[in-house]
């Protein structure tokens, strides 16, 4: 353990601890409903692609305060083979069409929106409606504008909502912000941030096309980027400049390749970006007035692994990333703890994506952005 940061594995100790002890802490007073039969809360995962197959369905057996209990799918020879693989109720399962008579359905608390990007919305109002708490994957909508409607239609109706950022609730990326918080390598003067992967053998691919995706590399990847040198800073950028590159133009035909972006911070801090769908690379790197710390992989599904300016290497005993963050979200629901990853934080990186479009678009120009305090959650 010599190497090992001993409080960052004490403090997940203690938080797998606390988890076991608030799973018999009655009464629950917060929430929509407060007459719970079960202890943990139904999820409906709607679509059921990779994500939801190889990462949040696993996930979903092993979480403390929420369990599977429904499927949402366009796909009927799915049905059987989910319902049988996890005990799924068939009053529970449901297609894009009869979706909405969820609203009817007590074992349904929240529904978790896997579909492409520019589905997001449409089943976010829709479940808002049917009065569930939602998550909606990365990214939260595929414009600014949309993510004020879900927003909105998640006020209205009274739910909560919650973005599919899993690195919120993970303990290297709380490592870092405590880095941040604490000045432990002093102030951070330049962030950089890498997010890519290669993805050059499918042309058919939905993230390739943009009316499914509203973008490429950087609405699927640089999205991590950006939330990087955000939680890498401690701080909303307050411009940015960005450049785009096509190597490839043959096969990305609609969607960006490789993006660099680069923020300023109120701080004087400056940031750097570069995400791609052509090059893998997977980092975050602070340097600080009094040394430097980094990540790398920083935003992968784990394990990740870190290192300090002191010597000493970042590690924390692995746990599923998405066991965590369904966690997190049903403890906001059911005990008012902090939601880490709000919708206000999924809007505002739409808005920070959005004027990175905008530079490239107009010539490299330098954008301002003016988020405020919208999206920094204190965790
Ligand atoms: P996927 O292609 O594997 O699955 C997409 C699902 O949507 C499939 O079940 C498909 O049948 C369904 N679908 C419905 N209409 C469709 C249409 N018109 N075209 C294509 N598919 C359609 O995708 P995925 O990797 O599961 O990604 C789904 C969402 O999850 C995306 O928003 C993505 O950004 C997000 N995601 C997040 C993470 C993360 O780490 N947080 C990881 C992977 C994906």
């Amino acid at each position: 353990m010599s190497k090992l940061s001993r409080r960052s594995f004490n403090a997940t100790l203690s938080k797998g601890l606390g988890g076991a002890m608030l799973l018999s802490a009655a009464p629950l007073v917060y929430g929509k409903k407060t007459d719970f039969k079960n202890k943990k809360l139904g999820v409906a995962l709607v679509g059921l692609g990779s994500y939801s197959t190889y990462q949040l369905a696993p996930a979903l057996l092993d979480t403390n305060f929420c369990e599977l209990r429904g499927i949402v799918t366009g796909t009927p020879e799915k049905e059987k083979i989910w319902a049988e693989k996890y005990t799924i109720d068939k009053k529970n399962i449901y297609n894009y069409d009869n979706f909405d008579a969820i609203k009817d359905n007590d074992a349904i608390d929240i529904v978790y929106v896997v579909l492409p990007n520019a589905m997001h919305t449409d089943f976010c109002i829709r479940a808002a409606k049917a009065g569930k708490h939602v998550i909606c994957e990365k990214p939260m909508a595929i414009s600014v504008k949309e993510c004020d409607v879900i927003l909105d239609a998640c006020n209205k109706a009274g739910v909560k909502l919650g973005v599919g950022y899993r690195l919120q609730s993970e303990p290297y990326t709380q490592e870092v912000k405590r880095f941040v918080k604490e000045k432990t390598f002093g102030s951070v003067n330049y962030i950089s941030a890498n997010a890519g992967y290669s993805s050059t053998s499918n042309p058919d691919q939905w993230r390739l096309n943009k009316k499914l995706s509203g973008g490429g590399a950087l609405m699927n990847m640089g999205i991590y980027a950006v939330q990087s040198v955000i939680y890498g800073t401690g701080e909303n950028p307050i411009n940015v400049t960005a450049q785009e590159f096509s190597t490839r133009p043959d096969y990305f035909k609609d969607t960006d390749e490789t993006i660099t972006a680069q923020f300023e911070f109120a701080s004087g801090a400056v940031g750097n970006i570069f995400t791609s769908h052509n090059a893998n690379t997977n980092n975050l790197h602070a340097t600080c007035t009094k040394g430097w710390f980094k990540l790398e992989p920083a935003n992968n599904y784990g394990p990740l692994s870190g290192a300090t300016s002191n010597g000493d290497e970042i590690k924390f005993p692995h746990e599923s990333q998405q066991k965590l963050q369904m966690d997190d979200f049903s403890k906001h629901i059911l005990q008012g703890t902090p939601n880490v990853a709000p919708g206000e934080m999924g809007k505002r990186d739409l808005i920070i994506i959005e004027a990175i479009y905008k530079s490239i678009a107009e010539g490299n120009k330098k954008i301002n952005l003016d988020l405020g305090g919208l999206g920094l959650v204190k965790v």
